[in-house]
């Protein structure tokens, strides 16, 4: 079978914050380029349009940069790269402006100034919002920008399966239209890779639907490491079996944590004391991992709720009142109202802890490129690092901006010294990912395993063995159990034959994904004996500087993720002990 080529200069896969910066950024370095840009789903569907709280950045008299980084690379545990941190917050102001010039209406006080708020683990009011929608604003501003330059060719709805690597280099995709089942080939000069995080591995988690690492998947295979996956964020705020996030926001604006006893549990943990709205990094602005932790805690201590979904706390915002909840949290009160049937003006909220984001991804430099020439990679699904072991809530969106801006203007910098490029080598590396498609997926006859089985297995065995506490026996025991359902996929039953929006087939293609994700997070938990961060090991329970001040790298090879490490940049802030 023959395909037919697409040739563009650049191809950005993803059009989230991400995607849709480094797309913009490519875009105005030269009207020359053509830019493609792929996403699995409508751009405005990304998983960018559900974040709530806000996005940091410095832009007060109060504030300074230093301060920034240093609440950044302190909230990170130490393991995030301090030479990328400042660049981070040197370029956040501007990029967070700019949107505004692009039209993204950031909540403003009543003197006329863009509005602060707290958050967690940060030292001072730093995180811009647009009530509690920034997300939606954010993708809104960003995709509307995007649709002013002709040479930004979108492929919606298009879902790529893999990344063609030629003579050591990144030449093209293969993606399958959902719209008509056919595969697809796309050749440029460069790659970016923004394709979210993979909440999705867990069984509760915040995270869209779509979020199955997918991006971090492809890179793997492609040969390129993918750094620090065992670092994984728990938010201490989702509501108890759907996972909705309960932004925290509405602790910024003064909601308590509470126990089954209405006791206010944090001030035992070293948070407190318990003042009546929160202040910075107390109590209930305390980072999210310790948050999680304690939550934990309470509830072997016997002192949450037992619900049908299992434990959780209250969150009260009932003494905030009906008019700050609608004019600041308009969108938590509607979220709980649809889904748990309560109003928060009147009733606390239910909420435990869930799978967030991953500070993890695919390794790259601050200017996004990966080590395979001509792959480069922004937002969630990379790891430039300025997480490190714990990211600071309201720091990835400014980050998709930042270094999306960055990928996306070294990919077409780099593409457009490369000339046109040429197609024949890709024809027949695309009839080679058509048959893989076919023999495993697309034509599979027999096999008996279901993916849905599958996939539940899985998310279990991870809450198991890589959740919030972690030991070496659980952690073995899912590395085990990982294997065994890698070897079961090779049999799974597809039943659904047709072209046309053929989920069944994309479902298979996610969790093939997917188990490559939990494999790496698995494997990179288990040989890091410490605890840092999101990171807890209750055999390993303190930070050893002297043996793990370093990030993981899994490469793939057929007998799983063989692990290997690099150091962190440390510029002028020494590690010390993190205390709140
Ligand atoms: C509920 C929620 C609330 C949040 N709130 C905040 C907040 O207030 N502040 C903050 O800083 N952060 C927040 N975050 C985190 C932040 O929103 C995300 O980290 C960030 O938006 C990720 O953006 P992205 O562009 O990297 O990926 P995404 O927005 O997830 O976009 C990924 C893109 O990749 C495409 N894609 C993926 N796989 C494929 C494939 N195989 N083929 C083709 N296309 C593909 C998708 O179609 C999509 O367009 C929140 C996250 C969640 C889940």
């Amino acid at each position: 079978m023959s395909h037919e080529i697409s040739e563009h200069d650049v191809i950005v896969i993803g059009a989230g914050g991400a995607g849709l910066r480094a797309a913009i950024a490519a875009a105005e370095l030269s009207p020359k380029l053509s830019i493609a840009v792929v996403s699995k789903v409508y751009p405005m569907r990304s998983h960018t349009v559900s974040a709530e709280g806000g996005a940091a950045a410095v832009t007060r008299e109060y504030d300074n940069l230093d301060a920034h980084a240093r609440d950044t690379i302190f909230g990170a545990d130490f393991l995030a790269d301090q030479d990328a941190v400042e660049a981070f917050v040197a370029e956040a102001p501007h990029e967070l402006i700019q949107l505004e010039h692009w039209g993204c209406p950031w909540s403003r006080d009543a003197d006329g100034r863009i509005s602060v708020r707290s958050f967690g683990g940060m030292s001072v009011k730093r995180t811009l919002f647009a009530a509690d929608k920034t997300g939606f604003h954010m993708l809104h501003a960003l995709f509307q920008t995007s649709l002013k330059y002709d040479h930004i060719v979108r492929y919606d709805e298009c879902f790529v399966t893999s990344l063609l690597v030629e003579d050591g280099r990144a030449r093209g995709i293969t993606n399958v239209n959902l719209y008509t089942g056919e595969v697809m080939v796309l050749a440029a000069n460069a790659i970016v890779l923004c394709t979210g995080g993979g909440g999705r591995v867990f069984p509760f988690t915040t995270n869209a639907a779509i979020k199955t690492g997918d991006g971090m998947a492809l890179a793997y295979r492609a040969g390129v490491p993918l750094k620090d996956m065992e670092f994984v964020q728990y938010h201490p705020t989702g509501l108890p079996g759907t996972g909705i996030l309960i932004t925290e926001a509405s602790r910024s604006e003064g909601g308590w944590l509470k126990n089954k006893d209405g006791h206010r549990y944090l001030q035992d943990y070293g948070l407190g004391p318990p003042t009546d709205t929160p202040t910075q990094r107390k109590m209930e602005l305390g980072p999210r991992d310790i948050l999680s932790r304690c939550h934990m805690q309470e509830y072997q201590k016997g002192h949450t709720f037992e619900g049908p979904h299992g434990h959780y706390v209250h969150l009260d915002l009932r003494h905030l009142g009906q008019e700050l909840i609608d004019r600041k949290l308009p969108f938590v009160r509607e979220l709980v109202r649809n889904y748990v049937g309560i109003d928060p003006v009147y009733e606390p909220i239910p909420v435990r802890p869930v799978v967030h984001y991953m500070m993890g991804g695919v390794h790259t430099d601050m200017d996004g490129k990966t080590p395979l020439e001509g792959l480069y990679a922004a937002g969630e699904t990379a790891c430039v690092s300025i997480n490190g072991a714990n990211r600071l809530g309201s720091n990835s969106l400014t980050e998709c901006l930042v270094f999306g801006a960055r990928a996306g203007r070294n990919a077409a910098e780099y593409a457009s010294g490369m000339g046109t490029p040429t197609s024949n080598p890709l024809a027949a590396l695309a009839r080679d990912e058509q048959h893989r498609l076919d023999s495993q997926f697309f034509k599979k006859e027999g096999g008996s395993e279901r993916i849905a089985a599958i996939r539940t297995e899985m998310q279990h065995a991870m809450e198991e063995g890589a959740g919030i506490y972690r030991d070496a026996s659980s952690m073995g025991a899912t590395c085990e159990k990982l294997r065994e359902l890698r070897e079961r996929f090779s049999r799974i039953r597809l039943e659904d034959s047709s072209e046309v929006f053929n989920t069944e087939r994309i479902s298979a293609l996610e969790l093939d994904f997917m188990l490559d994700v939990a494999d790496t997070i698995a494997n990179g938990a288990l040989l890091r004996k410490e605890s840092r961060g999101s990171h807890t090991r209750t055999d390993f329970p303190s930070r050893d500087d002297e043996n793990f001040l370093k990030h993981t790298l899994a490469y793939r090879t057929d007998e799983g993720p063989r692990l290997d490490y690099a150091p962190v940049k440390i510029t002028r802030w020494q590690p010390e002990e993190r205390k709140y």
